[in-house]
């Protein structure tokens, strides 16, 4: 069953559309937003190889004309060259104000091509197309688009909302089952952060999502898109209640950062392992039962994703380093530190002002190196 999710922006807003075999329809459902029968696909190498033809040819039949601009598959695609060579090839097939980039793919495909759909001539509206179970239940939804720099992570983007989301749940066929944990580390976000009934229900079911079970992936796809949505048509600029959407950023990221952003340690699998420490910092700091933060962690662990330092490759880390990447986060303001933490499994809250010693004694209490 399709399921039709708006995120609500005024004239911004657009619909998620999310369902297996919606890909099939990407023709019917893109041409209200064609001023000419012509897009460029922005897909990386292996999305393209398992599913370009598809696409190709369903936007065929209807009559639309389809420029691929094919890149690397990773993290290392989203980059300063990464993003000149897209908007080259964009500007080498003479793309004009009124067409439109379709982003095929994962995150990473889809933070760059919408980075520059943003920027192309001033900004050409664009489509999101997810592939990837994170990219389907986060990063496709809410115009967030960015690029890595050498110094940090998604230092240079813009907001950039796309006019229509296609989640096709059926592309999931084919993803790595690593994939599928690191996504569905995210699903668990939105329980841990603001749904604790949806949290209940991925205690008894998680197992069924991680399986592809159609009618529990379409569930727990929907519901998280619904929160994203909700928050972010509330917030679209991270004002305010947006930023609980980063519950595990904090301490992921420092983690992403000694990990080097690769293989090692997958986003989707260090946001795991921080919601888990974010729950754990809570409890001690007295701010959470100690026992919500053990259910948390069971339902993270449960999905076979890292919840303790001691998980991740190459730990023990050193703690001063890891308050170090911290302070460096870009959500970190004027030196002190802001974590999302918790007073409960569904109640989350933005911390603004964590003293960077309780942070530090925390995590030589969990096993960071001196
Ligand atoms: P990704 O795009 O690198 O995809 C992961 C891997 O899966 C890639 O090798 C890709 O080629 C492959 N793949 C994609 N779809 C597939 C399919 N259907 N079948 C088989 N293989 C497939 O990674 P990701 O986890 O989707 O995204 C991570 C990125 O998303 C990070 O750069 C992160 O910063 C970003 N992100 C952005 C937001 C946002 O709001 N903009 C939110 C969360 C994460």
């Amino acid at each position: 069953m399709t399921r039709i999710v708006p995120v609500g922006l005024g004239a911004r807003a657009y619909e998620v559309v999310i369902g297996e075999g919606v890909l099939d329809e990407a023709g019917q459902r893109l041409l209200p937003f064609l001023k000419n029968r012509r897009v460029a696909v922005v897909s990386d190498e292996t999305v393209w190889r398992l599913h370009g033809a598809r696409l190709s040819g369903v936007l065929d039949r209807s009559g639309i004309d389809v420029s691929p601009v094919i890149v690397p598959p990773g993290e290392q695609t989203k980059s300063f060259e990464g993003l000149a060579d897209v908007c080259d090839r964009l500007l080498a097939l003479e793309l004009d104000r009124g067409d439109v980039v379709v982003a095929f793919g994962g995150g990473v495909v889809g933070d760059l091509a919408g980075f520059a759909a943003a920027i192309y001539k001033r900004g050409v509206d664009f489509v999101q197309i997810p592939t990837t179970l994170l990219a389907q239940v986060d990063s496709s939804v809410g115009g967030k688009t960015a690029i890595d720099t050498p110094r940090g992570k998604n230092l240079l983007g813009a907001f950039h909302q796309p006019r229509l989301v296609l989640a096709d749940l059926e592309v999931l066929g084919a993803l790595p089952d690593r994939e599928m944990r690191a996504g569905y580390a995210e699903i668990v976000k939105y329980g841990l952060l603001g749904d604790f009934a949806f949290f209940e229900w991925l205690e008894a079911n998680g197992r069924h999502v991680l399986a592809r079970d159609p009618d529990a992936l379409t569930h727990a796809v929907a519901r998280s898109v619904e929160m994203k949505a909700e928050i972010v048509a509330e917030d679209e600029k991270e004002q305010g209640r947006r930023a609980l959407l980063n519950l595990g950023h904090t301490f992921g990221h420092a983690l992403e950062s000694e990990t080097g952003y690769g293989e090692a340690l997958l986003h989707g699998e260090a946001v795991a392992a921080g919601m888990s420490l974010a729950f754990h910092f809570s409890a001690s700091q007295g701010l959470c039962p100690a026992q919500d933060a053990s259910r948390a962690q069971a339902a993270i662990a449960a999905a076979g994703l890292p919840t303790r330092l001691a998980d991740i490759p190459g730990s023990p880390f050193a703690a001063e380093r890891l308050v170090r990447h911290m302070a460096q986060d870009k959500k970190a303001e004027g030196g002190r530190l802001t974590f999302i933490l918790a007073r409960a499994i569904g109640e989350a809250f933005v911390a603004r002002d964590v003293p960077a010693y309780a942070v530090r004694d925390f995590l030589l209490a969990e096993g960071a190196a001196a």
